[in-house]
């Protein structure tokens, strides 16, 4: 639950292995990590932060490290939830630029489905965004002058994709694995696909030849074999129980908004998971607590963890 970037201590070795025209702007939980793939044929960026974030995403871009006052020629995202996406419409607005996107989840972002991406029914929030270029699992495109391919990547979020280039043997996991776990899992109670698709994601990855993951959130790593053996340890553990599922996405979710909103009223917060869609479904479906219960449990949880602290009548992510 530390929302700490994992440092990575082979972090000087990962960087050896990328290509120089491939930069990783690292950035936290709130916001996912930016890719950046430059080439004379038109820079492209893979991610672009929680849209509170957007004024960093846009410097950090036009940076000397980034493009500077070039064009960027495309955003491409590996899945819709806010923290991918949040940069997408203020880097349109300033670039013109289009929009690439997975293809199964296009439609939902076509009719701005709150609920399926998690935005407004998590209470997170995006501006608003089209798709330009639909991006079908399987699709193979050139950026930064290598070759990516999309790899439908479904658990965490059904529609996700992860781009892998075989050549320099890189993945781009977006949050289906990072360095400690990977994107929380709805419980089965309320997606029966998603604890499968999360198994059957990870044991692509794991049949890939893969020498870097730059995941969406913490350092690139190398470990690839220790990672894979976390994830499928805490697959593991949710598939033997859905309360764990719940309990854990809900922690998430909560976690970030505490990040989001930087503190709240430890009075407010059996309304507002009563209020919030994605606690209220998922407490039906499958913790059956009270909303005061829940809160209680919530706050338990995640200062145990060390995620959370409570000063007075407050509470704020650590
Ligand atoms: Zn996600």
């Amino acid at each position: 639950m530390s929302r700490r970037p994992s440092g990575s201590p082979h972090i000087d070795d990962v960087h050896t292995r990328l290509p120089p025209q491939l930069r990783v702007f690292e950035r936290d939980w709130l916001s996912a990590n930016n890719v950046l793939l430059k080439s004379r044929n038109g820079h492209v960026l893979i991610d672009t932060g929680y849209s509170s974030h957007a004024p960093l995403t846009l410097a950090l871009l036009a940076s000397a490290d980034g493009i500077g006052d070039e064009p960027l020629a495309l955003i491409v995202n590996t899945h819709g939830h806010s923290d991918h996406v949040g940069g997408n419409a203020p880097l349109v607005r300033k670039y013109r630029c289009p929009i690439a996107f997975p293809a199964n989840e296009s439609d939902a972002v076509e009719r701005w489905d709150h609920k399926a991406l998690l935005y407004d029914y998590a209470d997170q929030r995006v501006e608003r965004f089209g798709v330009d270029r639909r991006i079908a699992a399987g699709a193979s495109a050139i950026w930064g002058d290598l070759e990516w391919q999309a790899l439908a990547a479904p658990g965490h979020d059904m529609g996700a994709l992860v781009y892998y280039n075989p050549a320099h043997r890189i993945l781009i996991s977006g949050d289906a694995l990072w360095r400690n776990g990977f994107g929380f899992v709805m419980p089965r109670a309320m997606a029966p696909d998603a604890l499968p698709a999360t198994r059957g994601t990870l044991d692509l990855i794991a049949s890939l030849a893969v020498d870097v993951v730059i995941p969406g959130h913490g350092a690139p790593f190398i470990d690839i074999d220790a990672a894979l053996a976390t994830a499928y340890a805490r697959l593991s553990a949710f598939e033997a129980d859905d309360e764990r599922t719940a309990r854990h996405a809900l922690k998430v979710v909560l976690t970030f908004h505490l990040l989001d909103c930087r503190e709240m009223a430890l009075s407010a917060l059996p309304g507002y998971v009563d209020s919030v869609g994605i606690y209220r479904d998922i407490n039906a479906a499958v913790l059956k607590l009270s909303a005061s219960d829940l809160a209680r449990m919530l706050v338990r949880e995640l200062a145990r963890a060390g995620a959370l602290r409570r000063t007075g009548e407050s509470i704020a992510a650590m």
